[in-house]
């Protein structure tokens, strides 16, 4: 079984924790690994290490933190197949999907070579009288990312690269179900030349993501997770006086038109409610078939579900790879249970086409006539199951999804552009697909939920992601000639 060690001050660190957590292939069901579950004592050497980093790395210049985020993209994107294999092998998706997470992670990196411009302060000469003001934008010190197991690449370079390109060092908690990618990563930036201690990776549970949050040395927090979880880790991080942005789950509608094309609208819902095996923030969960779209729309949906191939993600048939861990594909197999006491019309069980093996899989279930209420619509299931709610009218779509509790991503399909106009205005959440099923900002945009889906201010990654990492100072400056200085008690004025 493969050692999986913590990251920190460059080196490679085994853990001291009695206490661990195991890693599976989800394809097999065997146990691959075992997660160090890191003592208080670990963390508080961690953060020491990131802060002592930090004295040098806030004033190295921006042309050589470009140049190793440079040199670390490439070497990542050189190696994109290795990190691929070691996401599908521990979390389970097929590998064309953990490249195309690596690629989207790439992004990110991209992204923060532009450190140069993106930490451009403001100038304005001759404000008042002999006086000019401008601002900078410093670092806050050593910041903390804490991520889930369902984008074990993209997330954490959602983080980390913006925030060492802004000056900022780094310790990253990544999910203990698929540590392996993040321990790639933290070797990858180190050969593009990241001094030690800048970038760590400390493996744990609830009492390392506590010591963060208490830890008064650790000045921000970013997390994506659940959404309990993401609202403990706001309220107690912000009770401590950190600034902290919690991403948390969702429930993503996608709205189909009686003038959408039917064929593109379905294929768009079998894409985004079942790849990844529904383990994505941005699946889509629930379609909301308007008027007439719904009988040919459901049709074209179930036509399409024999097409997706559950297999090995490392079986380039497969279109859908396993679930994380067994008690997680029976936590989903339990929504389709329970679907039709509920009143739904179960048209597909997933349970009915067994995948052979021990490995955590299930293939899509179709649920029809799902309404609020019903556990498998109320409640996020984070699994292979697509639910469609039938509604009357575009209205009623829309009072639905403005009434969820989240509000991550939602989408419209259809041809009539001054509806999808309205609907992107009228429409509460943070991202919004037209005739697109999973709208994830590129990396120049920022990406965050509304509602239950994010606890913060500041979305993530792209310029609200430099924003986060970076504390705004404003100077004012005069040079004024010795011999017309004067005692002055009134409040400074412009002149
Ligand atoms: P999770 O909340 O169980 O875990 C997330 C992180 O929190 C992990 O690092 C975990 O170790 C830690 N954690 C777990 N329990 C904790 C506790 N009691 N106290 C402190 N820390 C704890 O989430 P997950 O199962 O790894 O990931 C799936 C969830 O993440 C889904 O709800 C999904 O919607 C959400 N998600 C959201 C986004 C987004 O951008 N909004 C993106 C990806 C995933």
């Amino acid at each position: 079984m493969k050692t999986i060690t913590h990251f920190i001050g460059g080196k490679m660190v085994e853990s001291v924790s009695d206490r661990t957590s195991p890693v599976y292939n989800p394809a097999t069901g065997e146990q691959t690994a075992a997660t160090p579950l890191a003592t208080v004592d670990e963390i508080d050497r961690t953060v020491s290490t990131a802060a002592k980093a930090f004295e040098s790395w806030r004033h190295t210049s921006l042309a050589q933190r470009t140049a190793i985020l440079f040199a670390f993209r490439e070497i990542a994107h050189r190696n994109r197949a290795d990190i691929a294999a070691a996401l599908t092998a521990e979390h389970g998706k097929v590998l064309s999907d953990a490249m195309g997470e690596v690629t989207r992670g790439l992004e990110n990196i991209e992204f923060a070579c532009g450190a140069a411009q993106l930490l451009q302060g403001q100038f304005t000469q001759q404000a008042s009288r002999g006086v000019d003001v401008y601002t900078v934008r410093q670092p806050l010190g050593v910041v903390a990312g804490i991520t889930p197991f369902n984008f074990p690449a993209m997330v954490p370079l959602w983080m980390f690269p913006n925030a060492i390109a802004a000056g900022n060092t780094f310790v990253l908690k990544p999910s203990e179900k698929d540590p392996s990618v993040t321990m790639l990563l933290a070797e990858m930036i180190h050969e593009a030349g990241l001094p030690e201690g800048v970038f760590n990776v400390v493996h744990g549970d609830k009492v390392a993501v506590d010591r963060l949050l208490e830890h008064p040395t650790v000045k921000a927090i970013s997390f994506v997770g659940s959404t309990p979880i993401a609202r403990y880790v706001y309220e107690t991080g912000t009770a401590r006086g950190k600034r902290v942005q919690a991403l948390g789950g969702a429930k993503n509608h996608m709205v189909v038109l009686p003038d959408a094309d039917i064929d593109v609208a379905a294929d768009a819902a079998v894409s985004a409610g079942y790849g990844s095996a529904g383990e994505r923030c941005m699946a889509i969960s629930v379609v909301v078939a308007v008027g007439s779209a719904a009988d040919p729309l459901v049709e074209a949906i179930e036509r399409r579900i024999p097409q997706v191939k559950v297999g090995p993600g490392t079986d380039p048939e497969s279109g859908m790879g396993p679930l994380i861990t067994r008690e997680h594909r029976d936590r989903v197999e339990a929504y389709v249970a329970e679907a039709a006491g509920e009143g739904a019309t179960v048209l597909v069980d997933g349970r009915d086409s067994p995948v052979r093996g021990d490995g955590f899989f299930l293939a899509p279930s179709l649920l029809d006539n799902v309404k609020p209420g019903m556990k498998c619509y109320d409640e996020e299931i984070f699994g292979p199951v697509l639910g469609v709610v039938r509604v009357d009218s575009y209205d009623e779509a829309l009072e639905m999804i403005n009434t969820n509790a989240w509000g991550n991503g939602t989408a419209i399909f259809t041809r009539d552009g001054g509806a999808a106009r309205k609907f992107q205005i009228d429409v509460d959440a943070g991202m919004v697909g037209i005739n697109v099923p999973i709208p994830v900002p590129v990396a120049s945009f920022s990406f965050g939920g509304w509602g239950e889906s994010l606890f913060g201010d500041t979305h993530m990654y792209g310029p609200e992601g430099i924003h986060f990492y970076t504390k705004a100072k404003v100077i004012t400056s005069r040079w004024p000639d010795p011999a017309s200085s004067t005692i002055d008690l009134g409040f400074p004025q412009s002149e």
